[in-house]
């Protein structure tokens, strides 16, 4: 096995152990990008949500029993943003993931900087920039079972966490050098002020409106949508799905159609 960025030796030897068969159908079944890996990408991913999962302190909140079948759900999904990174570290800033059975509410109003929520009262989950990842499972499993509504909860909650890394949550994700930074910024500030007049309008788009309140979320929404509408978000926003596309490293418009040459 070729391992292309540094591992400890405990990640090797987690690694070299069979991957369990029951949890394949957690990873196969409830996440339609999976089936759309190239070989080495599979394998990475398999690997990743293990060290992931083992690293991580996972809590049930109202009584909810945190079962390996939520642990490799959750665990794949964060694995599926880096995947194609070219050197990741299993998300350090998250040392914790509570899973409540459903939606939750919350007291208190979500704080821009250092809390951000998915909604303000019932709350579906939560990202807080040096604590814990909170999640609703039943709507992590709506997700899968509702691909066509673009809406991927675990994978908005992970991307405030890679947006955290570089210590502000305000829709620029750890980059990797000064041109990245200065790409990212030309585009992805013309697309939020496009955005925030279209939601103004009360104009569809195939981002979600929630994107419109803040940078943060803007990030956050089309990470979502990147990953579930990635053909519908190229066709109507070529310029955003590339920055996104250079940042995530996987071409998923171009994976669908190749799988489905008729599907344009
Ligand atoms: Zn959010």
């Amino acid at each position: 096995m070729h391992f292309p960025w540094p591992f400890q030796d405990w990640h090797r030897e987690l690694v070299r152990q069979p991957f369990p068969e029951e949890w394949l159908p957690f990873v196969t079944d409830r996440m339609w990008q999976f089936s759309l890996l190239n070989a080495d990408e599979a394998e990475r991913l398999r690997g990743d949500l293990r060290i992931f999962m083992a690293e991580k302190n996972w809590e049930g909140a109202l009584g909810f029993d945190v079962t390996d079948e939520v642990k490799v759900t959750i665990s794949a999904r964060a694995s599926m943003l880096t995947v194609a990174f070219p050197k990741h570290d299993y998300f350090p800033n998250v040392q914790t993931i509570i899973v409540y059975p459903a939606a939750y509410t919350a007291p208190g109003a979500s704080v821009y900087g250092s809390v951000v929520s998915s909604e303000p009262e019932a709350r579906l989950g939560e990202a807080h920039g040096d604590g814990p990842i909170i999640l609703s499972w039943s709507d992590i499993i709506a997700d899968s079972e509702h691909r066509g509504h673009g809406q991927n909860l675990a994978l908005h909650e992970f991307a405030h966490k890679l947006d955290f890394r570089d210590g502000d949550a305000n829709g620029v994700p750890f980059l990797r050098d000064r041109k990245e930074v200065d790409e990212w910024a030309a585009v992805m500030s013309a697309e939020y002020a496009d955005f925030v007049e279209h939601v103004a309008h009360s104009r569809k788009s195939i981002i979600r409106a929630y994107g419109a309140e803040n940078p943060a979320e803007f990030f956050a929404v089309c990470t979502e949508c990147f990953f579930e509408k990635p053909k519908e978000l190229r066709a109507q926003k070529p310029e955003l799905y590339k920055t996104l596309l250079d940042y995530y490293g996987i071409d998923w418009a171009e994976r669908l159609l190749q799988v489905n040459p008729s599907h344009l």
